[in-house]
């Protein structure tokens, strides 16, 4: 059974580069980026005549023990976790990706989504490359293996500006460490430095675990290539605009991250404060389903003045995979993870403060297991607008036929879902919570103005209803 009805997360990436304990590092990185992947995890090493690589389905903490961390050599790796986006979910296609090329070893560890990847594999494969997996990422090793001759840095200045959507990438030559991010920048990417050695992650929280200091985000379009001699940038696109994935904020990255240069709990807080001056309610209390909607909770109280209470008890050692539970145990499936806790909703009228609202389907179990606890009255604000438009740039939303506010008005969706009142925040009002100058953000999921057009194969199989 599958007890995550949400989207699937993307992925989360990390890099090392001259450091005697690279492995391990790379480890404790990953599991700080475990929410960003749950389903596979890989690290690969070098010491710069030999590579060494362990990769496996599961999480970070089930892919690796200290026996297989020993047997990761090198001062050098690059790290990946993993939720499927394009490709099957198969072992083969867990990154990073490994090939060998001309007696040259490579490896990438890409989070994001490329939107032209089917018109490159076709020609890739016209000229002769067979691939090995379905992974749009094993397209970016193919266009540089292809222009190796000129020495890697031409290759990648070749295969970016062939490449198309969003890219946020760890690349391990045998000597070096590159990290790349798309023109747009959707999908964050940072540099830290530790004991003179420099560390490239997804998020800030993988820097602060292994205590490397943040030193910058690699900018939208830069090419960082880290060696012996240390930082060597290049851009070689032309001035652009960046469009950071503003879900990054809403969802998907962890609190206690900064991201594209903000700190992701205070944006959460301030977007629960909006929706309290955008929806002013009457009930006896607010609360969040923990953990996503925590931070918008603690806004929308602070700034509303209605208390805050915990109706739902997580248990944090839910696992992946279950027994069957008994017929006679009914919303297992919910109840498992979020527990509600009779004595605080018998009879009140109750705020749920939700970040999101996707397929709309948790959302229904979850609310009538609140009105069997008591509630008399269950109210939902969303710190965010409608999902009307599947995302085409790393987070696995749904096709449109699957996603609730593209096929039903506001209205039908609270009746879906069973609520007394539903609200979602203004798309000006989000913004404005970000503090972030307005015109920087990706808000396809939500106007469908899509930044970069994705390639016909992938928007039709996506918007078809
Ligand atoms: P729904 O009611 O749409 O089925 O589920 C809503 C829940 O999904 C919310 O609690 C929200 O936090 C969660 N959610 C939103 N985006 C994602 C995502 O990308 N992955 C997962 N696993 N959950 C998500
Ligand atoms: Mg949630």
């Amino acid at each position: 059974m599958t007890l995550c009805h949400g989207p699937k997360e993307a992925c989360g990436v990390f890099g090392v580069f001259g450091h005697d304990d690279a492995a391990k590092l790379t480890y404790f990185g990953l599991y700080a980026l475990q929410h960003r992947g749950q389903e596979s995890a890989g690290i690969v090493t070098s010491t710069g005549r030999s590579v060494d690589e362990h990769k496996g389905m599961g999480l970070v903490h089930e892919v690796f023990n200290e026996s297989v961390l020993n047997g990761l050599h090198g001062r050098l790796a690059v790290g990946h976790v993993r939720y499927s986006t394009t490709g099957l979910s198969v072992a083969k296609n867990v990154q990073p990706f490994v090939v060998s090329h001309a007696g040259k070893t490579l490896a990438i560890g890409h989070n994001g989504n490329l939107t032209n990847a089917r018109r490159l594999r076709r020609d890739l494969e016209r000229k002769g490359s067979i691939f090995q997996t379905t992974m749009d990422s094993e397209i970016i090793v193919h266009l540089l293996a292809r222009n190796l001759a000129g020495g890697i840095e031409e290759a990648l200045v070749k295969a970016v500006t062939q490449i198309e959507g969003a890219y946020s990438c760890v690349l391990m030559t045998q000597d070096r460490l590159v990290a790349f991010r798309d023109p747009n920048g959707f999908r964050p990417l940072c540099l830290g430095m530790l004991d003179g050695a420099y560390v490239v992650a997804s998020e800030t929280c993988a820097l602060d675990l292994v205590d490397a200091q943040y030193l910058r985000d690699v900018a939208p379009g830069e090419i960082l290539m880290i060696g012996e001699g240390g930082l060597k940038s290049i851009n070689p696109f032309p001035e652009h605009k960046p469009t950071l994935c503003i879900f990054e904020y809403i969802y998907f990255a962890r609190p206690d991250s900064n991201i594209f240069g903000h700190n992701v709990y205070a944006i959460r807080k301030r977007l629960g404060m909006k929706l309290a001056r955008e929806y002013p309610l009457e009930a006896d209390f607010a609360m969040p389903f923990p953990d996503s909607g925590n931070y918008a909770a603690i806004g929308f109280c602070h700034e509303s003045g209605i208390p805050l209470e915990m109706g739902v008890i997580r248990n944090h050692y839910v696992g992946r995979t279950f027994i069957e539970p008994v017929q006679s145990m009914r919303d297992f499936g919910v109840k498992i993870k979020l527990n509600p806790v009779r004595e605080i909703l018998n009879q009140k009228r109750v705020v749920i403060v939700e970040d999101s609202i996707i397929r709309g389907t948790t959302s229904k179990m979850r609310i009538k297991t609140l009105r069997e606890a008591g509630a008399k009255e269950v109210h939902m604000v969303v710190s965010c607008p409608p999902h009307r438009y599947p995302c085409f740039y790393g987070i696995d939303f749904p096709t449109k036929g699957e996603l609730i506010a593209c096929q039903h008005s506001v209205e039908e969706v609270r009746n879906f879902i069973g609520l007394d009142s539903l609200c979602y925040l203004s798309l000006p009002g989000m913004l404005e919570a970000t503090g972030i100058q307005q015109d920087g953000f990706c808000l396809a999921c939500f106007d469908g103005k899509y930044p970069i057009q994705p390639g016909e194969d992938i928007s039709k199989a996506c918007l078809e209803y």
